[in-house]
């Protein structure tokens, strides 16, 4: 029994649900192209056995809301792989509960486990409005050098204990100001966000050239 101590089952709470329009989904579409484009997001045989990797998510109200109702719109499970998103690949983040490992969604597509770091980041200020998640191994790899906040390497991705850190990056970091973090137990992991999609990509962007400059 040890061994499935401290687990939490992912619980999707999902239910099948029309797209958004285009025009909702398009300025989040136009951010995610660029991060497909510079391979922040996507899907390679060449890394992580083939899985898609990276995810974006805008709020889709803006303003106060509790903790855990920030509903959000972000890329469904597996879309890595496509140049190009239609609104069928976007689906709709309703309640989040990443203590719980819990959300509830609806849309044309489920969401991934990683929308929780997700949840777990709007949860931290009702301001941040926009989150990506991108993986670069140039930035995960200088974290330290580039002084960005590193979640713990033993909390994997999609868990409670990665809501807990980063709640934790929030409260003894100047994650805040920051707006970037590194995710020590997610293998090339980083978020990037802010109250606006330039914010949260120019960071991102910033970032990784700063890091490929300490890599030349
Ligand atoms: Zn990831």
């Amino acid at each position: 029994m040890a061994e499935s101590e401290g687990i939490v089952k992912y619980v999707t709470d999902y239910t099948s649900a029309a797209a958004l329009s285009a025009e909702e989904i398009a300025e989040l579409n136009a951010w995610r192209r660029i991060l497909y484009l510079a391979q922040l997001v996507g899907q390679s045989p060449e890394r992580y056995m083939g899985y898609g990797f990276g995810n974006v998510s805008r709020r889709l109200e803006p303003g106060p809301a509790p903790v855990t109702q920030r509903s959000f719109v972000i890329t469904g499970t597996q879309t890595g792989n496509l140049t190009h998103l239609d609104p069928d690949a976007y689906t709709m983040v309703m309640e989040c509960y990443p203590a719980e490992n819990r959300l509830v969604a609806q849309g044309p597509v489920k969401p991934s486990s990683e929308s929780l770091t997700h949840g777990a980041v709007y949860d931290q200020d009702p301001e941040i409005m926009w989150v990506f998640h991108a993986h670069s191994p140039e930035i995960w790899r200088n974290a330290d050098a580039l002084e960005i906040p590193v979640t713990a390497a033993d909390v994997p991705y999609g868990s409670p204990e990665m809501a807990a850190e980063v709640d934790r990056l929030f409260r003894e970091t100047p994650l805040l100001e920051r707006r970037i973090f590194s995710m020590g137990g997610h293998e090339d992991g980083i978020v990037s966000f802010g109250r606006t999609a330039e914010e949260a990509g120019d960071v991102l962007l910033n970032t990784l050239a700063a890091a490929l400059a300490l890599s030349d």
